[in-house]
């Protein structure tokens, strides 16, 4: 017997018509220099409209790809549903990859046309000539600025020339809606494609209370860029909901974020770990009032331990740790405790919560061993992570090297190698390349920087493999004191605060004093360019 259920194709369309309809009044605002600017999805419904008509004046069509090189604004949001709206592909670039690999990914996808911020030209300026596919530039701003860029359009100017109404098209919900591109890897980036369908079951997950939990009452800050995999699919679920949002514009240091959650009374924000420990540096050293959080969503890379509990015991701050990957739109995990475990000590509690958490309903996961089986839940096996459920990519973008990420009963392989506990707790134990691998074992770096990371005079520390004559790869430390300790850390002090908690053989063999840790194009440590730095250097032995 069949369902006899509509034959409803999920698409973004009705996120946007349901904030327009009952939410007209609710704010998104941005940080635009000192000011905020405000506006709300009422006027929101309206302009994305008016932007459709545009896209279409300027020539684009079903499935035409429409890139933004912008920071986290409304006009960007707006972006978020005109293009896929309209039944093309938006597709946010990341403005901090270098210059070849942006040239790279906008003849890959061919995108026709490209929005820029104003503040964001000369970089584009430069790279325009060698840009084959696009026929238009949009400064996104109120008037057309001085500039190379040719044809070149003002955002404002075309939105004050059309109409409000567009005749949306009825889409499929395996249409193609948005794009991102992978970084950190070694090669070119790979494109992934999201489907409509995607992104409207992804939103609906993050908004379960056991995952992001988002509600309307929120007021939610995205920190984490529009740029990286949709700004965690962010504002669509906020769309959805009428939950409020506060964009931070290109305004990301530590005093510009305790600012805005002050004055707007943020609920939940999301980022990585890197900009969240700046932000405690600050708070540590001068009053905010950050009390209205309820949540602080980190990803994207491991949210040290140390990190949880300084803001849960110093601020009451719940850090909430998810897992996710560009090519899962792009939530896999996510650490929330089960009933039961709220009464376990507060020490089973926080190592429960610095674990990358439970898959969220509607991803699936396995650990798999070299043999291909799976790995027993007994926290302690390590293997590959490998996941499949409706938002996760089944392939890259017109790339070769799919088949190597995809298996033949697809699954994806993430490059992620991890433990499960008997509870269904994934650990990523670290980045397959990232491994140290020291005489048949592998040491994760991972778990050793988190520890580092605990010490009290520490600001950061990465760890890395560094080669070695006897064990084939030896762990290096690489740390940053804390500014008031810039002097006077020791490498005696850190060993006396690693050997309690590790046996021999996973101390690193030696530890460096560093000026920062080099951060990737998102913002994570970047481990690469640390490897590369010391590829030669020698370990003492001994
Ligand atoms: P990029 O490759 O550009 O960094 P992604 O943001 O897609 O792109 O990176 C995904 C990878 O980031 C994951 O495979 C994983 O290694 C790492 N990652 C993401 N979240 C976490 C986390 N909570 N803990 C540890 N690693 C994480």
């Amino acid at each position: 017997m069949q369902g006899l259920m509509m034959d409803y194709q999920l698409t973004l369309l009705p996120m946007l018509e349901r904030a327009r309809r009952l939410y007209p009044k609710k704010e998104i605002v941005t940080k635009a220099g000192p000011s905020l600017e405000r506006s709300n999805y009422g006027e929101l419904a309206d302009r994305v409209g008016r932007l459709a008509n545009a896209l279409a004046r300027l020539g684009v069509k079903r499935g035409d790809r429409v890139a933004t090189f912008a920071w986290n604004n409304l006009r960007h949001h707006e972006l978020y549903f005109a293009a896929p709206c309209m039944g093309a592909v938006l597709h946010p670039i990341n403005l901090r990859l270098p210059g070849d690999q942006i040239v790279y990914i906008v003849n890959h996808a061919e995108d026709q046309v490209l929005f820029v911020d104003p503040t964001l030209l000369p970089a584009v300026e430069k790279l325009a000539p060698h840009l084959k596919t696009v026929k238009a530039y949009v400064v996104m701003g109120d008037q057309l600025p001085q500039t190379t860029l040719t044809p070149v359009y003002s955002y404002e100017e075309l939105l004050r020339a059309e109409q409000p109404d567009y005749a949306w098209p009825a889409l499929g919900e395996n249409d193609a809606a948005a794009m991102c591109y992978t970084s950190g890897t070694t090669g070119n980036p790979k494109g992934v494609v999201y489907s409509h369908r995607a992104i409207y079951l992804h939103s609906m997950g993050l908004a379960m209370a056991d995952s992001f939990g988002l509600v309307e009452r929120d007021v939610f800050m995205p920190v984490v860029p529009m740029f990286h995999v949709l700004a965690w699919g962010t504002p669509f679920v906020c769309t959805m909901l009428g939950a409020k949002v506060v964009y931070p514009g290109p305004h990301l240091q530590p005093r510009d974020l305790a600012e805005l959650i002050q004055a707007e009374r943020i609920t939940v924000t999301a980022g990585v770990p890197t900009l969240w420990l700046g932000l405690l540096a600050l708070l540590e050293k001068e009053r905010y009032d950050i009390s209205s959080l309820r949540g602080m969503i980190v990803g994207g890379a491991a949210a040290p331990r140390s990190m949880i509990e300084a803001y849960q015991q110093k601020f009451n701050v719940p850090v909430i740790h998810a897992w996710g990957m560009t090519e899962m739109t792009p939530l896999g995990t996510i650490s929330r405790l089960k009933s039961y475990q709220t009464s376990l000590p507060e020490e089973q509690q926080f190592a429960f919560r610095a674990k990358q958490g439970t898959p969220n309903m509607g991803v699936e996961l396995r650990g798999v061993d070299e043999t291909g089986r799976e790995v027993p839940w007994d926290g302690k096996t390590i293997g590959e992570m490998q996941v499949r459920g409706p938002w996760i990519a089944r392939e890259y973008y017109r790339d070769e090297r799919s088949p190597l990420s995809f298996t033949a009963d697809g699954w994806f392989r993430t490059g992620d190698v991890i433990t499960v506990d008997s509870e269904g707790f994934i650990q990523i134990v670290d980045r397959t390349k990232d491994l140290v691998k020291s005489g048949g074992e592998w040491i994760s770096t991972q778990e050793i920087e988190n520890a580092i990371m605990g010490h009290p005079k520490v600001a950061e520390a990465a760890v890395i493999a560094v080669a070695h004559p006897k064990w084939q790869e030896r762990p290096l430390a690489c740390v940053v004191p804390k500014p008031d300790y810039k002097d006077s850390l020791t490498k005696q002090e850190l060993y006396d605060y690693l050997r309690p908690r590790f046996d021999k053989m996973y101390l690193p063999d030696d530890i460096l004093f560093i000026e920062a840790v080099p951060k990737t194009s998102v913002g994570k440590f970047d481990k690469k360019v640390l490897r590369a730095q010391y590829k030669d250097y020698a370990l003492p032995t001994g």
